[in-house]
């Protein structure tokens, strides 16, 4: 076996147990015939098909972690590493799945009250709903307290008003969990900004736009428009006023995320570029023997292995319930930017077939950059990890 599919395939991963093992084999069987053989349609789509989605929700892959009374096994953050991990082999445009069930689902989980849990939980897990976060607006993205959008309460509801950008699943999406502001004029700002549950069919909400990305075509990403839009006050997420401290509380889980999917797709590279290598020859030697590409692949591979390493700690330690969120901004600034650099180091060995869309290598280097920038801008990192250093 070589090194790049030993980290495709190990079994022998620090959290792994029976279970998970179990899960991994036969989320991959199931991915690999229901998902691989259609999966350039889909990018060509634009989407990926509203059956599909229900498909995985009837087979009881999606929400495993979630309580058995809202229809789930209860189990432990490695199944939903596991998950992501497992579309992301697909493609990059697969990340609305693992959106769904470990970025969006947990608000409802941590801060919904027993009824929102009860109307949503259940129809998130066979995918009867799919769901999207909103928090972005065409203004407000790293610096997202300055929001514009609002919803001002007038007895028994809010009023929606404003717009929202890049939201992925943003088409598809039957439930919204919108960041607004209740209280325009709080100081400080953050302390205005509420989360609201809303659905797709509520008046004055439309999806104003499916965007044309470089990559992730697969995934639908959307511009959102509210237009007086009347949520009623039972749809506030948890207490008014604290949806900035809700998004802070969740983000370090949507980071390792960002992180693991980024590991997957530069292993993926590796294995990727490591078999055209041993193919392809030049000046009568396959390019595998030539000392350059030997370098450029042992490099490669000491990254990615040191990925790996971070990354699997980094799984236990949140499984453990531990506060990480400086490593895990390490470790979504530096994986997803590692797997840019193999990303380009990948396609250089591929030469021209490498910028060719019919090799995989171009669609992973197309998919790679939006790791670096969504789910916190790689600045933004940074810039936790500075001030968590005391900086
Ligand atoms: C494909 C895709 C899917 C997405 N899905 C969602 C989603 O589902 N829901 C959602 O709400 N959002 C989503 N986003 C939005 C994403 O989270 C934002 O794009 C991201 O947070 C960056 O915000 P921005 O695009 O406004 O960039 P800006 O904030 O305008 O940043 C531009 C540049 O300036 C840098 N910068 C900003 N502030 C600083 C600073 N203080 N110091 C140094 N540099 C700085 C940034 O790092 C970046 O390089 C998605 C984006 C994409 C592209």
């Amino acid at each position: 076996m070589s090194l790049a599919t030993s980290f495709a395939a190990n079994t022998k991963r620090p959290f792994f147990t029976e279970e998970h093992a179990l899960f991994q084999k036969s989320l991959r069987k199931f991915l690999q015939k229901e998902a691989e053989p259609y999966f350039e349609e889909w990018e060509k789509e634009g989407r990926v098909p509203r059956e599909f989605w229900k498909k995985v929700g009837d087979n009881g892959f999606l929400c495993q972690w979630f309580d058995e009374e809202y229809g789930g096994l209860g189990v432990d953050f490695g199944f939903s590493a596991i998950l992501a991990e497992e579309f992301e082999r697909i493609g990059s445009g697969m990340t609305g799945f693992p959106t769904h069930c470990d970025v969006i689902a947990p608000y409802i989980s941590s801060f919904g009250t027993e009824h929102q849990k009860k109307k949503y939980l259940p129809k998130f897990l066979t995918a009867e709903m799919i769901s999207a976060v909103a928090m972005t607006e065409p203004g407000a993205g790293s610096d997202l307290s300055s929001m514009k959008t609002t919803a001002i309460k007038q007895d028994d509801h809010y009023i929606l008003n404003g717009s929202k950008t890049f939201i992925t699943n943003g088409t598809q999406a039957d439930v919204f969990i919108v960041a607004c502001k209740t209280d325009p004029q709080a100081v400080p700002v953050h302390k205005g900004v509420s989360l609201l549950i809303v659905e797709k069919n509520s008046p004055g909400f439309s999806v104003a736009r499916k965007l044309d990305k470089v990559g992730l075509r697969s995934s639908d990403t959307a511009e959102l428009f509210f237009d007086n839009v009347i949520v009623p006050a039972e749809n506030l997420l948890g207490e008014e006023g604290k949806g900035f401290t809700y998004l802070m509380q969740k983000l370090q889980q949507e980071r390792i995320l960002t992180a693991i999917t980024a590991q997957v797709a530069a292993e993926d590279m590796l294995q990727l570029t490591i078999d055209y290598i041993k193919e392809r020859e030049a000046f009568g030697k396959k390019i595998s023997k030539f000392q350059n590409t030997q370098f450029t692949i042992a490099e490669i591979a000491t990254e990615i292995q040191l990925g790996r390493t971070f990354v699997d700690q980094l799984i236990m330690r949140h499984i453990a319930g531990e506060d990480i969120v400086t490593e895990v901004s390490m470790a979504k600034y530096w994986v997803t930017e590692m797997a840019k650099r193999t990303s380009g180091k990948c396609m250089q060995l591929h030469g021209g077939y490498g910028y060719m869309e019919e090799y995989k290598i171009a669609r992973r280097y197309r998919d790679i950059p939006v790791y670096c920038i969504f789910a916190g801008a790689n600045e933004i990192m940074k810039k936790i990890i500075a001030k968590n250093m005391g900086l």
